[in-house]
């Protein structure tokens, strides 16, 4: 029988389990790697033959997924043995790529046995864990199209990987102390610093407040003792970090209790084997304020390579560990250019001789309305696909997102495989790291796009890049692709309720929008309410600093009498900033942002008023939102009208009213925060109602940046499903507009699907 297993079955153990298995049943034949996947074939006993195939099925490898699964019965060959085959590289590019794994269970156990050979060996492996989609150079998945192929296997390697009663039978990572990369200390400069076991070194250095870049699986991290708040505190100046918040690393779920809550829902998403980091409820005064200072919780994440376990082993079980990089430009992976941009920020590095192809950042996850979600997808995710409602062949798309936490998306053949994440593509290195990642996906996947998606922003770099691709264009409204995004994840094709909240995206209509409620499916989009129009003077400008949107607000809900509650509640915008926001009100033009109102709303509160980072005022607001608590709070009621255009619109600056009032008469902030997001969530049930009730439409998607606020996402899920909506939301992409490109692929298949069904039947 020849058995063809499709799916994410290369870099997974799949052919040395395939081998183990024919031996205990006594079959013949061979397993080989090809373009599109595995091919087995065996012979012997019928019975035997049966069995195999229900194994290949029910109990394949535990890292594999195993999506099809094909027969076909062959003329006997009189095979006895069963061999594992070299890879057969023709045929049409489908396998998967496996993402990077964390370091196994029973490796860990072998790097911790004294009496091992691969005792502390910074780069111990397995069929079941270590290093993938960063190493590899092309499919299929062998040594020789990795960054793993300069490094010969010794005598004692050689052997384990021919043995299929061995663990790492055909592990192509696989290497020793004697064979394999070598870690090593360097100074500032790259200078070797000489030691006989620089990871020891290294863990000592950190020990005594010393800032380290460590070279890691997707790029390099810069890593101090979180305990230690003076070097947190140089980090932070080093690194020219305002309040962004540092990731942490800790030793083990022990030492994660021992500075924040969790639960079981999060200790699993924390353990698994693709290591995100998890956000959790901070213990307040373990760790220096300097760590995560606006936030009510700290991300952390378990070590996932062995270098990570030696430097969290010692007298530092909890490590700060962000990314090897200056602000918002993308992570560090090559050497030399780490070496460029951290050798001011680093005093020392802990590198290695093993190249890192492909950048991936550490992904970033939160558990919210009882179910994983991704802030980040990277990491341990990318690329694994995610499966279109319809089929792409001979019209493969590429979708390249918008302007801010920039991914591209591939289709192949129905699936969407996602980049790493590049970032702010306005910053130069973040551009070149997404052209990167256009040409991995190629190259790995072996597809030439057809079609080119992108955002209906005009001047979008990633707009212009798909236009000048040359390729037919579908451009795609952005919070159109925001609720396509939840659509296909969820294989959805209906049509629903949309509800799409972020900073900001192009509207069909030419204004700002961000605080929008769509009718729409995979194909077509309108709008059918969200908030009313503010006026928005100064564009960027304002979206950085939440005192100014705040100011407009207060301009348009007391008209004269503002300046007084101004002086109150925001002291720190200046008479010269309210007068050139007072000349260039009536003019400004008109946005229906939802994080412009979380911006105002944090500012009049005065948790923040400078969005030094991206999204830095609502994250602070959920915060202080946390700390209250939730039947005490109440909301401020602002109903849905019916504007000109039938549509259901809410006053932002209604709801703020209330809290303003509030606040003003002495209430916490933490309650007015908590009351600000009630509102929210109510203004949203009441615009849906409406709009169900004009189009019976039951289901309602949710998406949108500010859905990454976990607060928000509870209480709006929350109400709706007490209303009987049907509520789906991301859960493989991120709300925000890191998933953006997965829905512009959709749309842009689905378009044409419907396109094409539709002259199929006029043929007919
Ligand atoms: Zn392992
Ligand atoms: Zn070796």
């Amino acid at each position: 029988m020849r058995i063809e297993v499709r799916g994410l079955v290369q870099g997974v153990g799949f052919r040395p389990h395939a081998c183990r298995l024919a031996e205990r049943l006594g079959l013949g034949g061979s397993a080989r790697n090809t373009a599109s996947g595995l091919v087995i074939e065996v012979e012997g006993d019928g019975e035997c033959v049966g069995e195999f195939l229900r194994a290949v099925r029910e109990t394949p490898p535990p890292m594999a997924h195993v999506r099809d699964v094909r027969t076909e019965y062959m003329e006997p060959l009189g095979e006895r043995l069963f061999r594992v085959a070299g890879s057969a590289g023709s045929g049409v590019a489908e396998a998967l790529v496996p993402p990077d794994l964390a370091v196994c269970d029973e490796c860990l156990s072998e790097f911790w046995d004294p009496s091992n050979r691969r005792h502390r060996h910074p780069f111990i492996n397995c069929t079941n864990c270590g290093p993938r989609h960063t190493i590899i150079l092309d499919m299929p998945y062998d040594r020789v199209r990795t960054t793993m192929s300069g490094f010969a296997m010794c005598g004692r390697c050689r052997a384990e990987y021919g043995d299929p009663l061995n663990r790492r039978f055909h592990a192509e990572a696989i290497c020793c102390p004697e064979c394999g990369p070598q870690l090593r200390l360097t100074d500032s400069r790259g200078r070797m610093v000489a030691s006989g076991d620089p990871a020891a070194v290294a863990a000592e250095m950190l020990a005594t407040g010393a800032i380290l870049a460590v070279k890691g699986i997707g790029g390099y991290h810069l890593a101090c003792d979180a305990a230690n708040a003076a070097a947190v505190r140089e980090l932070r100046c080093r690194k020219r970090r305002d309040a962004k918040p540092f990731a942490l690393m800790a030793k083990d779920a022990g030492a994660v209790l021992r500075v924040a809550e969790m639960d079981g829902g999060e200790l699993r998403l924390l353990h698994g084997p693709e290591r995100p980091i998890v956000l959790l409820a901070k213990r307040n005064g373990v760790l220096p304020e300097e760590i995560a200072p606006d936030s009510g919780r700290f991300g952390v994440m378990l070590p996932y390579t062995p270098v990570h376990h030696l430097l969290t082993g010692g007298d530092c079980p909890v490590l700060v560990m962000t990314s090897g990089n200056v602000s918002d430009e993308p992570i560090a992976h090559e050497d030399d250019d780490a070496l460029r941009r951290l050798g001011l920020l680093a005093d020392a590095f802990l590198t290695h001789d093993r190249r890192i192809h492909t950048r991936t950042d550490d992904s970033v996850a939160h558990v919210a309305a009882g179910h994983p979600r991704f802030l980040r997808r990277s990491r341990g995710y990318a690329p694994f696909p995610v499966q279109l409602p319809c089929d792409t062949t001979g019209a493969e798309i590429l979708a390249t997102g918008a302007e801010l936490s920039v991914t591209a998306c591939l289709t192949r053949a129905g699936s969407a495989y996602m980049s790493h994440h590049a970032g702010d593509v306005g910053h130069l290195s973040a551009w070149e790291a997404f052209l990167r990642a256009v040409g991995d996906l190629k190259t790995i996947f072996g597809v030439e796009p057809a079609v080119a998606a992108c955002d209906l922003h005009p001047s979008f770099a990633t707009t212009r890049y798909a236009r000048e691709t040359g390729l037919p264009l579908v451009r795609v409204q952005h919070h159109h692709a925001h609720i396509a995004s939840v659509l296909a994840e969820h294989r959805r094709t209906d049509r629903v309720i949309g509800v799409a909240y972020d900073g900001f995206g192009l509207g069909d209509d030419g204004r700002a929008w961000g605080g929008e409620v769509l009718v729409c499916d995979l194909a077509t989009s309108r709008r059918a309410g969200g908030l009313r129009g503010m006026p928005l003077p100064g564009g960027d400008a304002t979206a950085r600093k939440p005192a100014r949107m705040a100011y407009v607000i207060l301009r348009g809900l007391f008209g004269d009498d503002a300046a007084a509650r101004a002086d109150r509640l925001l002291p720190r915008l200046s008479p010269e900033e309210r007068l050139v926001l007072d000349r260039t009100l009536a003019d400004a033009p008109e946005c229906t942002s939802m994080g412009r109102l979380f911006d105002a709303a944090a500012a009049l509160l005065g948790v923040c008023d400078d969005n030094t980072h991206h999204a830095r005022a609502p994250l602070a607001l959920e915060g202080r939102a946390g700390l209250a608590k939730p039947d005490e709070c109440g909301y401020y009621t602002a109903p849905a009208v019916c504007g000109g255009s039938g549509q259901w619109e809410v006053s932002g600056a209604e709801i703020l009213r209330g809290m303003i009032v509030d606040y003003l008469g002495g209430r916490t902030v933490g309650a007015c925060a908590r009351a600000f997001h009630e509102s929210v969530a109510r203004a949203t049930l009441d615009i849906c109602l409406r709009v169900r009730k004009d189009t019976g439409l039951e289901t309602a998607a949710l998406s949108g940046g500010c859905f990454m606020n976990a607060l928000l996402l509870e209480r709006s899920a929350g109400l709706l499903r007490e209303n009987g909506f049907e509520v789906l939301a991301n859960g493989i992409v991120p709300a925000g507009d890191g998933g953006l490109s997965l829905g512009q692929a959709a749309v842009a298949a689905w378009r044409r699907h419907v396109s094409c069904n539709t002259h199929g039947d006029t043929g007919d």
